[in-house]
This record gives structure tokens, sequence and C-alpha cells, in this order.
């Protein structure tokens, strides 16, 4: 992801990308690992992750925008008190992770499957 180079993103919010975007792959490891043990049919568990995968970055931000509903692995209902959420939407930031997570996220049944492994 070219998101460090982004021109006119300050210092200290490339470092806070930096920083999480390896949480985002261990959330979404953790997500397929949980999915795929899920007791429901294969298409739910294949939806289920995807909903995952695209709420990761909110969580790992701190918006938290679709935790609760996901309703396993975090609770929460409020944005943290530090959420980079607004930041990266106004540096136009969000649009760029979201589409590799979109992407990401359309490999879902094949995770399900164990086509591909991350
Ligand atoms: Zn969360």
């Amino acid at each position: 992801m070219e998101i460090s180079k982004t021109k006119n993103v300050p210092t200290a919010l490339r470092n806070v990308i930096a920083k999480n975007i390896l949480r985002a792959r261990t959330s979404v490891t953790k997500a397929i690992r949980h999915r795929k043990e899920e007791d429901v049919d294969e298409s739910q568990k294949i939806k289920n992750l995807k909903s995952d995968i695209l709420n990761s970055i909110s969580h790992i931000f701190g918006e938290h925008k679709n935790c609760s509903t996901l309703a396993y692995f975090c609770q929460k209902t409020v944005p943290d008190v530090i959420n980079y959420m607004p930041d990266l939407r106004s540096f136009g930031l969000e649009e760029k992770i979201m589409n590799a997570v979109r992407y990401l996220a359309s490999h879902s049944k094949s995770f399900i499957m164990d086509v591909i492994i991350i």
C-alpha cells in the first residue's frame, strides 16, 4: 500500500497507520479462524467473514462502527476517545485503505474454503 507516501499527511497520522496496519492482518486471520468454526452454513460463514473484514479498519482505528453487531471479538458500541477515522477520512485515506480491504473481503469464500492462506 502506498499510503505512507501520500502527500500532505501529517507524520503523526502516517505513524499511526504504519503502526496499526499489521493489526489488520492479525484481525483478518483471527476472523477467518473464528468464522470457519461457526456452526452455520457455508454461505453464512462467508457473509460473516466479509462483514468482519470490512469492519476491521473501523475497529482498528478506534471507531468500532459494526463491532457490537458482529459481536464476537469486540463489544464496543461507541468510538474510542482516540478515534482516527475522522482524520483518515479528511485526508482521503479511508477510501485508499478500504479499496485494499474490499479486495481482501472479496476473497472471503476462498478464505473459508481454505483456498487462499494469508
Ligand atoms: Zn471494535
